[in-house]
C-alpha cells in the first residue's frame, strides 16, 4: 500500500477462503437463508459465545427487534437502553412499540452506569438493553442484580462484541438474550448479517418462526415423510441471513482468534504511543474484561476543538471520526432527557483507524499524524 493512500478507519478481512466457501454454496444450490450453512454457523457460533442456541438474522437491528418481540415487549412498555450506541438499539425499542429510556454511561468505558439504570426504573419498565460499547462488555453482574431485584429481563447488545469476555465469560452469554452484528465494520463480517443467541430454547424457537414470516423454516419440514402445510398464526418477517452470507461467516469464525490478536496488537501500539501524550486520553480496558477492539476511540481534552483536530488528521490521509452516538440527543427519540456524561463524550471522542489489516507502517503513520495534529 502506497504511503499516500488513505489509512481507512475500518476494513473487513476477507479473501480466498471466503470465496471458496461461497463457491461451495453455489454448487449446493441452497442460496436462500435458514439452510445448511446457516445451521452449521448457528451451532458453531452458539459454542463460541457460550449459549445453548443461536439464530442467524439479516442484521443486528432485526435480531434486537426479534428479541424484544419474543420477550413480549408491547406499546406502553419502557425499556432502559445504554445511551452511547449506534441508534439501532433505541430504534429496535421504538419498532417494538415501546419507549426507550436512556441510561447515562460510565465515563471510563461508556457502557450504561448501573446507578443511572436503577434511577430510571418505573412501574412501566420491563427490561434493560445494555450495550457492549466498542465491544467491551458492560457491568453485567450489576445489571443482573438490578434486573432480578425489579423483575426485569436483561438483553445484551453485543453488536461489536464477538470474542470479548467479561470475568472469563464470553460476550453473548451475559444476559437472557444477546444480539450480534456481522456488518462490514464489525470484527467478523459477511458484509451484512446478525445473530440472536440465548440459553432459552423457547425464545430462540419463537424468534426463528418470526424471522421466517411466522412459520417453521423450510429445512425443518424437509424429509418428514408427510406433506406438512404450514399455517400462519402470527405476523412474521423475512429477517433471514442467506446461506451465502452464512458460508462467509463460517470462515470468519475460524479467523476470529487471529483477527482479535491483530486488533489487540494495534491497540497496544496506540496505547504505548498515546498514553502519555497531553491532550488525549486512551480508551480503558478493564482488568476483568477482554476488549475486542471493534473501535479505538480517543478522548480529546475539553480545551481542544475535536472537530478541527479530526479535520487536520483527515487532511493527512488518516481517516477518523466521532465515536458513536449519544442516543438521547437524536431528534427521533424526542430529546426528553439530559445525560451529561454521554453528551460530553459524544462531543470529545475521536475514533482512529482500527482493523485487522493495519500494517506496522500504517500504525506508525496514524501515530505520527495524530501526535502532530494535536495543538502544542
Ligand atoms: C452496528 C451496531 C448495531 C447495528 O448493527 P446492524 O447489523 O447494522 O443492524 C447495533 N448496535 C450496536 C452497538 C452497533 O454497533
Amino acid at each position: 500500500m502506497s504511503e499516500h493512500e488513505p489509512v481507512v478507519l475500518g476494513q473487513p478481512t476477507v479473501g480466498d477462503e471466503e470465496l471458496a466457501a461461497v463457491a461451495e454454496v453455489f454448487r449446493s444450490g441452497w442460496l436462500a437463508g435458514a439452510g445448511p450453512a446457516c445451521r452449521r454457523f448457528e451451532e458453531r457460533f452458539a459454542k463460541t459465545v457460550g449459549t445453548a442456541h443461536a439464530l442467524t438474522t439479516s442484521n443486528c437491528g432485526s435480531a434486537l427487534f426479534l428479541g424484544l418481540r419474543v420477550l413480549g415487549v408491547k406499546p406502553g412498555d419502557e425499556v432502559i437502553v445504554g445511551d452511547y450506541t449506534f441508534p439501532a438499539t433505541g430504534h429496535a425499542v421504538l419498532q417494538a412499540g415501546a419507549t426507550p429510556v436512556f441510561a447515562d454511561i460510565r465515563p471510563d468505558v461508556w457502557s450504561a452506569d448501573p446507578a443511572s439504570i436503577e434511577a430510571l426504573i418505573t412501574p412501566r419498565t420491563v427490561g434493560i438493553l445494555a450495550v457492549d460499547v466498542a465491544g467491551q462488555p458492560g457491568d453485567f453482574d450489576e445489571y443482573r442484580a438490578i434486573a432480578d431485584k425489579h423483575g426485569l429481563w436483561l438483553f445484551e447488545d453485543a453488536a461489536c462484541a464477538a470474542g470479548a469476555t467479561y470475568k472469563t465469560r464470553p460476550a453473548g452469554s451475559l444476559a437472557d438474550l444477546a444480539a450480534f452484528s456481522f456488518h462490514g465494520r464489525k470484527g467478523i463480517t459477511a458484509g451484512e448479517g446478525g445473530a440472536l443467541v440465548s440459553d432459552r430454547e423457547d425464545l430462540i424457537a419463537h424468534a426463528r418462526k418470526l424471522h421466517t414470516y411466522g412459520i417453521e423454516p423450510a429445512i425443518t419440514r424437509e424429509g418428514s415423510g408427510a406433506l406438512p402445510i404450514p399455517e400462519f398464526h402470527e405476523l412474521g418477517y423475512n429477517f433471514r441471513l442467506s446461506d451465502v452470507q452464512a458460508a462467509i461467516m463460517n470462515v470468519q469464525l475460524d479467523r476470529l482468534p487471529d483477527l482479535l490478536a491483530a486488533r489487540r496488537s494495534v491497540a497496544k501500539r496506540y496505547h504505548e504511543a498515546f498514553e502519555n501524550l497531553p491532550g488525549i486520553d486512551v480508551p480503558v480496558e478493564l482488568p476483568d474484561r477482554e476488549h475486542p477492539w471493534q473501535a479505538y476511540i480517543l478522548t480529546v481534552a475539553p480545551e481542544i476543538d475535536r472537530d478541527a483536530l479530526a479535520l487536520r488528521i483527515r487532511e493527512q490521509g488518516v481517516q477518523c471520526n466521532f465515536g458513536t452516538y449519544a442516543s438521547h440527543l437524536q431528534p427521533i427519540y424526542g430529546k426528553k432527557q439530559t445525560l451529561p456524561v454521554s453528551a460530553d463524550l459524544f462531543a470529545r471522542h475521536l475514533a482512529i483507524p482500527m482493523h485487522a489489516n493495519l500494517t506496522d507502517a500504517q500504525v506508525d503513520r496514524v501515530i505520527g499524524t495524530v501526535s502532530a495534529a494535536l495543538p502544542s
